[in-house]
């Protein structure tokens, strides 16, 4: 008798007959699958079409997450640490990346002797799920993943022109539309801009990442270092020290040259903002075209 084959059925075919599928094309294949179009985008609900079960559970705090399989069931580990339904979004849908990029892969190996207990495929720190990258491949990819399953490019991309301001009150529009971190939404943005500018988060006084826009990568002038301490006179420097503690966001133009290394004096916009995390600032960086 010939049974339609499941949804999930139909996916695990695809997924395992093309272990190379290029991770934010595989995003937009699931949500085309599964035929989802509403933001946000409830990652949680993906899992459960797909049969895999979500569980929060008690993790050591440096795991945010992790996916686990005993036999042809998969499932999902949540740390019930983490508070944000953000980050819960963000972990969840990176594991979904996993599970759609990698499960070819995993099926492949024999499993057999595991079926008693649930087996660890990928555990993943709150380092790999940071939104900036990850030194490990496999991690870079399911966040790439993750991303564009969250933020699909071209109706994140057109929302985003549609806003009147730029940079971190447009990001915090976003963000609060797409059910998104502040920091992994502000990457996003920076990245599909077509302005000239970068988004830059710094830790205790000093570069920890930054992502940038095509244009801004393109321009010789703006070149950013990580483990730079940021300019005394720069607007991100006092909120980095504590000294405005109730002021948590400040705007100014500064010399490029406060950010870049550069001898350009050309005015750059500045947004910064403390974040809630220790020493944490977040910076926007736009360079406004010349008139
Ligand atoms: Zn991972």
């Amino acid at each position: 008798m010939n049974q339609r084959p499941s949804q999930k059925d139909q996916i695990a075919k695809q997924v395992s007959s093309n272990p190379t599928l290029e991770a934010a094309e595989g995003a937009r294949q699931l949500l085309r699958e599964l035929n989802i179009q509403g933001i946000p985008i409830q990652p949680r609900e993906i899992a459960e079409r797909l049969q895999i079960v979500v569980w929060e559970r008690e993790m050591e705090s440096r795991y945010d997450g992790c996916l686990m399989r005993v036999g042809d069931t998969w499932g999902i580990l949540l740390n019930n640490l983490i508070q944000s339904q953000s980050r819960k979004n963000f972990t969840i849908a990176h594991e979904l990346g996993h599970y759609y990029l990698e499960r070819g892969q995993i099926s492949a190996t024999d499993h057999k002797d595991t079926v008693a207990e649930f087996v660890p495929q990928h555990r993943c720190q709150r380092e790999d799920l940071r939104g900036f990258d990850s030194h490990r491949l496999e991690e870079q990819r399911a966040n790439q993943f993750a991303v564009e399953l969250l933020m699909p490019s071209p109706i994140f991309r057109a929302d985003a022109a549609d806003l009147p301001e730029i940079g971190l009150p447009a990001i915090e529009a976003l963000a609060e539309k797409y059910s998104t971190s502040l920091t992994s939404t502000a990457i996003r943005y920076t990245r599909l801009s077509s302005h000239v500018c970068a988004i830059v988060l710094s830790e205790g006084g000093q570069i920890k990442y930054f992502a940038y826009s095509d244009r801004f990568r393109q321009n010789s002038d703006c070149y950013l270092a990580k483990g730079k301490p940021l300019h005394p006179d720069s607007v991100a420097a006092p909120l980095a020290k504590g000294s405005f503690t109730k002021v948590k966001e400040r705007q100014g133009k500064v010399p490029l040259a406060h950010w870049c290394s550069t001898q350009s004096d050309q005015p750059l916009v500045e947004q910064s903002r403390r974040l809630s995390r220790m020493n944490q600032v977040l910076s926007f960086l736009w360079l406004p075209d010349s008139p």
